[in-house]
Parts: structure tokens; sequence; C-alpha cells
């Protein structure tokens, strides 16, 4: 029997945080708002410190025997990142004074009147719990959508990348039943679904840790199959693995979309080495060439961090060198931030200043805005299907807000407004960093 989406989503919600509290009814207060909020972003609570991914410090600071306390339990805290993921959050009435002798302890500091920033935060310090937890994170969401829906088909990674919390926060690789799936997906497209996107670390590695298991390439093919008129999408394809039997079948498939995700990461041969990805600029370049090649429409979008640790300014420009060569339509750029536990953290200082990590990212986002530019240029002109996610009624006509099927963001003008949740003909009229614009066809 397959799991529901919503089971699914509770399955991956597998990561856990313990409140300490230390004061009055309102810090316990807080502790519950606080407590809501992770929830909401996918964590569940525990009773038990030493299981806990994440560790929230609720504190009246006021007392000195808070504060007392709350340096107590840092130590053992600190011996514990030395051995797996943790972070740490205070929070409560935490004086200016102590607040700046504790900030340093702890990964987060979350002032209590600013909580919808805690999710923000959380990723910025840990980017990879954009995969973990996409109804959340990702802009258009959801699992509670009615034509969009996300499916896990695979949890954890094997990659091991050293700067990576992934490995240890969820484990090694574990692949659904291709049977499992496919159950799924069919009952999503009779229902109506308009949207499927494939879930993984590393979808590429699908299958290889069941021996009877199907490989992607033929799971792909086989959803493909399913059905007429959907969109299919997979995240994310590591550089490493990703065959030619894959492109294959996104060469020809019916509901495969034109878009590819290939985090690169850093266009340095001796970072890649450092970041244990597996393969070098020129194979990454021939790679995307091929792709190109076989699916010239394909979108393709990427990661990269910028500052990893010991990253020159020579291997810095070497990425922005890269980014611009290949001229992705979108790249996700994140600033190197230590995860506890991990390999980076153990054998690598991180040692690229705040500051230069900052410039590099402001550098880089200048030529991805550029080259988002660009790619959307070229689709002046086509005529395409959006899928509408949402209408606002402006002045006296109606604003259309979807994508298309290589994820660029679009935007219609229209008399009457479009059936939201379906496919609607538009075409492409203009073109911005951020996406389209278009008129009904
Ligand atoms: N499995 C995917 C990505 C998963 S994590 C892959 O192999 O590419 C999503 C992104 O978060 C990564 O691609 C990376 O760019 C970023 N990331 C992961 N750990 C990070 C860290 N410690 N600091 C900064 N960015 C990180
Ligand atoms: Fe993390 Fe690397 Fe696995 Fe991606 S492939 S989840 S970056 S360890």
């Amino acid at each position: 029997m397959s799991l529901n989406i919503a089971q699914q989503v509770q399955q991956k919600r597998d990561k856990k945080f313990y409140l300490l509290v230390f004061g009055c009814q309102m810090n316990k207060s807080d502790a519950e708002r606080l407590g809501q909020i992770l929830k909401n972003i996918g964590y569940s609570e525990t009773a038990k410190e030493e299981e806990a991914d994440l560790i929230g410090v609720v504190a009246c600071a006021v007392r000195q025997k808070a504060v007392d306390r709350i340096y107590g339990q840092v130590r053992n805290w600190q011996l514990i990142k030395e051995k797996r993921p943790l972070i740490t959050m205070l929070s409560g009435c935490v004086l200016e004074r102590d607040r700046k002798m504790l900030k340093d302890k702890f990964d987060l500091f979350i002032d209590i009147k600013k909580l919808d920033t805690l999710a923000e935060q959380i990723q910025a310090l840990a980017p990879e719990e954009k995969l973990a937890l996409p109804d959340f994170f990702d802009i258009t969401p959801s699992y509670h959508s009615t034509y969009r829906a996300y499916v896990p088909i695979m949890t954890g990674c094997n990659k091991f990348c050293t700067y990576c919390a992934v490995p240890y926060t969820r484990g090694k690789e574990v692949s659904r039943s291709s049977e499992n799936i496919l159950t799924e997906i069919k009952h999503l497209l009779e229902h109506s679904y308009k949207e499927i996107v494939l879930l993984g670390q590393n979808v590429n590695s699908y299958g290889l840790d069941q021996a009877t298991e199907i490989k992607f390439p033929e799971l792909l093919k086989k959803i493909d199959a399913l059905s007429d008129n959907f969109w299919l999408k997979f995240l994310t394809s590591h550089p490493y693995d990703m065959s030619d039997d894959l492109i294959k079948v996104m060469r020809e498939g019916k509901n495969i979309n034109d878009y590819l995700h290939l985090p690169v990461q850093s266009g340095s041969d001796n970072m890649l080495k450092r970041m244990n990805r597996h393969y070098s600029v020129a194979s990454y370049k021939e790679l995307i060439n091929k792709v190109r090649r076989i699916l010239p429409q394909t979108a393709v979008s990427t990661d990269i961090i910028v500052g990893f640790c010991g990253e020159t300014e020579a291997e810095f420009q070497a990425t922005a060198q890269l980014l611009d060569e290949l001229k992705y339509n979108m790249s996700y750029l994140s600033q190197y931030s230590q995860r506890s536990g991990t390999a980076a953290a153990k054998l690598y200082k991180d040692d690229v200043s705040p500051e230069v990590k900052k410039q590099r990212w402001e550098e880089l986002n200048q030529i991805l805005t550029q080259n988002s530019l660009d790619f959307n240029k070229t689709l002046i002109g086509q005529s395409r299907d959006m899928l509408v996610d949402f209408v606002d009624q402006e002045n006296d006509g109606y604003k259309n807000v979807g994508k298309l099927s290589n994820y660029v963001a679009v935007h219609v003008y229209s008399d009457h407004p479009l059936p939201v949740g379906d496919f609607s003909k538009v075409k492409i009229t203009e073109a911005q960093a951020w996406g389209v614009r278009a008129e009904v066809v």
C-alpha cells in the first residue's frame, strides 16, 4: 500500500527539536510559540536532549542563575557537535550584555519578537534543509496543493561532500519501492494533478541500494508513460552519476520537462577535491555541453557555495568564470557555513571571512542576474503552456502568476482570470531577470 503525500511528509519530518526553558510563565509561552513554528517547518518535539537535531534555549537571562546554567549546558553541546550535526539556538529575554557574551556560543540568536525570520535563519545556517523541507522553503508550495505534488523517491545520501550534513542527519540512501511510487503518482494523476516533482538528494542513485529495484532512468520512463499532459521534474542530480541513459529518457519523454538542476558547487578543481565532489570542472562542462547538444531547450540551474574553507581569490574567480561561461538560467548561491560533525568541520578551517563571503556572493549574484535575463530573452516570441498558481485582481483586469515548464516565473495580465492549477496557453512578450511577461493566446 503506498503512502499518501501527507504521510510521506510526516516521514520526512523526522528532525527533532528539544527546548529548554529557564524562566517565568512568559518564557513558557514564548517557548510554545517557538515550538509551534519549528513544527510548522518540519521538526517534531522530543523530550530527549540526546536525540535532538536542534536544541533551543528560551531563557530569562535577567537572572544570573539562568545565565550560569546556560554556560554549563553550552559546554556539553560543544562536545556533541564534534560528533554529529546539531543546531543550537538562544531566545527569550536576554539582556544585551549577556547576549553579546553568549552569542558566539550559539548558532542562532532569535529575537522573540521576530519569530517569523526563524525559518530563513535556519535555512541560511543549513541550506541543505531546503530539499528536506520543500513544502516550506519552496516559493509556491505545497503538499496541500491540488495540482502540484512533491513525491520523495528516496531519502538520505551516500556521497559525503565534506561540507554537507545530509549524510549524517538523514542517513544512508534508501529508495522507496518503484511500485509504491508509481501507484502514488497514478493516483495523483487520476485526481488531475498537473505537476509531479520527484525528490531525492541524488536521484541518479535511485535503486542502487536495492538489488532488485529498477534504476532512475527506467523509473522516470515508467512515470512518464502513466499519462499524457502533465509536467514531470526531478531534483537533484549529482554530476558524478548522471548517465547517458537518463539524458536519452529525458529526450524521448513526452511529459518530462525542459529543466535540469545540476549543482556544480565550485569552478575550481582544487575546491571540488576538498569538497569531495568526485568530478572535475572539465568533466562537468562536458556533461553540460552534452545535455545542451541533445536537449537544446533545457534550462539548466545549479547550486554554488562561496567561501568554502581555503577558497582563494583565484579559486573564487574560477567559479565566477564558470558561471559566466555556462550561463545557467538560475543559480542557488550560498555562503559556506560550517556544519558540526561534517568532515570539513574536522579537517579544514572556516577561514574565509564573512565580509569576503558576502562580497563573493554579491559578485556571483550579479552574473546570475545577467544570465537569467539573457536566458529569459531567448523565450520571447514563444507560445508555451503556463501552470497558473494564483490570480490577483488589479485595476480593471487580472494579474495571473505561474510557471513555465522550465521553472521560469511568468506574469500575464488579462481581462478574465485564468484557471488556477491548470495549464493556459500564453505567448512570451517580455523578459526580466525574475522571469517573463506573457499574454493569453
Ligand atoms: N544533493 C544536492 C544538494 C543538497 S544540499 C547536491 O549534491 O548538490 C543543497 C545545497 O545546499 C547544496 O547544493 C549546497 O550548495 C548547499 N549547502 C550544503 N551544505 C552547505 C554548507 N555547509 N554551507 C553552505 N552551503 C551548503
Ligand atoms: Fe550533501 Fe553532497 Fe549528498 Fe548533496 S550529494 S546531499 S551536497 S553530501
